[in-house]
């Protein structure tokens, strides 16, 4: 099996890293020259705790050098999949499987813009991963994590199927679940509820757990994004995700979130996809959602004003 994986960041080189491992023909498409040139002269470094193995893999930041592939991966942040879709239209034919595992709600339509629905699996992963330099990934979750996928169009055919027992051969736990569009509103009910908050009051799992007014912001999140779920024809149990919510936290009391990351470097976050494109859900069925614009509303003045910020005394 040929695969294509556009967008080798922290996710995409977690995917091909793995894939590397067992196949033959693994490509990692990106536009980012150092990290490109870096994983073509020493490999690709995959951290798991604490242990460094270099995995030879092939780069490239033109899709064109890769051509028709089996199956494509399309990993970028949502600020960047029209433009990677685009291009990687290069290595996607007639029988090329296209997973989008990217976070949030938006990808999968700018994705369906270009390619066949037919072609297009989307899901949902628990895995977890850091870029830490050119070439160098840290894996946060591998062993414990999970993949659900579903065809955006019909029933798994041969070919999705042989793409996901790929994936599985590869030490990844890939599982077919129709019921993957309730998982995502769930994991949109953990990012939005949780992630996005610890970014704006940059405090960890643990700590932001400790404070009443902090869960209760969580409770309220959590209940306007059910609310808008079951308009969009997904049921949900607002206290159970809640209470889910608060385990997984507690769970791991230390770790950083990608959007608090993204905060701490400057960076723009996924709010678009995530708080934003709820609030948009909401606007569509006629709701308001208080506590989600006003949490979308300071991301979105904390991402302008990372020049302006008043740090000191
Ligand atoms: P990332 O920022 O580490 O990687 C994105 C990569 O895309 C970068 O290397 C960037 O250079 C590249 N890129 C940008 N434009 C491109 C283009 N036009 N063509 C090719 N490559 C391009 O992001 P990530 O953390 O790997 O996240 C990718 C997706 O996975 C996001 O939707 C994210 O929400 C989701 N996700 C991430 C994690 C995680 O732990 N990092 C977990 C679950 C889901």
């Amino acid at each position: 099996m040929k695969v294509g994986i556009v967008g080798a960041g922290a996710m995409g080189c977690l995917f091909g890293g793995f894939l590397a491992r067992e196949l033959q023909e693994v490509w990692l498409v990106d536009i980012w020259k150092d990290h490109v040139n870096q994983i073509n002269e020493e490999g690709l470094c995959v951290r798991i705790k604490e242990k460094c193995e270099a995995i030879i893999i092939k780069a490239t930041t033109n899709p064109k050098d890769v051509g028709a592939c089996d199956l494509v991966v399309i990993s970028t942040k949502y600020d960047s999949t029209q433009d990677a879709v685009k291009d990687a239209l290069a290595m996607i034919s007639d029988e090329t499987v296209v997973v989008t595992l990217q976070n949030g709600l938006g990808n999968l339509d700018i994705i369906a813009e270009f390619v066949d629905e037919e072609k297009i699996v989307y899901g949902v992963t628990t895995l977890g991963s850091i870029l830490k330099g050119p070439g160098i990934i840290e894996a946060t979750v591998t062993d414990e994590g999970k993949t659900y996928l579903w065809p955006l169009k019909g029933e798994p055919n041969g070919k999705i199927r042989n793409a996901i027992d790929t994936f599985n051969h590869a030490g990844l736990n890939f599982i077919l679940s129709p019921d993957v569009k309730e998982r995502i509103w769930k994991k949109l009910c953990l990012n939005a509820g949780l992630s996005v908050p610890l970014a704006i009051f940059r405090l960890n799992c643990g700590d932001y757990i400790k404070q009443s007014h902090a869960l209760e912001l969580t409770r309220c999140l959590v209940s306007e994004i059910v609310t808008v779920a079951a308009m969009e024809g997904v049921k949900l149990d607002p206290e159970l995700i809640y209470q889910e919510i608060v385990e997984l936290a507690k769970k791991a009391p230390d770790h950083r979130t990608s959007a608090l990351l993204d905060i701490l470097n400057h960076r723009k976050t996924e709010i678009d996809v995530i708080n934003g494109a709820i609030l948009n859900k909401a606007k569509q069925n006629n709701i308001s959602i208080p506590y989600n614009s006003v949490v979308y509303s300071i991301i979105k003045v904390l991402e302008n004003t990372y020049d302006y910020r008043i740090e000191d005394l």
